[in-house]
């Protein structure tokens, strides 16, 4: 299965069942999966960044948080754990509130909105993904 981000009319990817799937429509897409209902899905149309806690420059091994919301209401939060004070793995994604299931290969950093790789970059980090394995 692969998850995609989007935000312009590219393909969508439901987090829970894997279900991919296209939206054509001028507005932005409603963020349910049509499949299964979950709303744990590809963000919706533009993508705002709504708050972080990378000043905190946390120690290597702390973890930081960057949430956007998108077009649909939804907040997704992305967590990092700080390798070094220049790279950070994303170790966590929460859609609405709700943690997403880990893909089984890691988290793959091109589900970060544009919004959220910008403000990792201002602040000196890049991400990387799937840098551990799984247990
Ligand atoms: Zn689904």
């Amino acid at each position: 299965m692969t998850v995609r981000s989007n935000g312009d009319g590219g393909p969508l990817g439901c987090h829970d069942c894997g279900h991919d799937y296209a939206y054509i429509g001028v507005d932005p897409h409603p963020g349910y999966c049509p499949a299964c209902g979950s709303r744990a899905v590809s963000p919706a149309g533009a993508v705002r960044l709504h708050r972080h806690d990378l000043e905190a420059a946390a120690p290597p091994g702390g973890e930081v948080h960057v949430t956007a919301t998108d077009e649909s209401g939804r907040d997704f939060r992305y967590g990092f754990r700080l390798l070094d004070r220049h790279h950070a793995t994303l170790v966590s994604v929460r859609v609405a509130g709700r943690p997403v299931r880990r893909p089984p290969q890691g988290w793959s950093t091109d589900l970060l909105p544009p919004v959220v790789r910008e403000v990792l970059d201002e602040n000196g980090l890049s991400s990387t993904g799937a840098a551990e394995s799984l247990d």
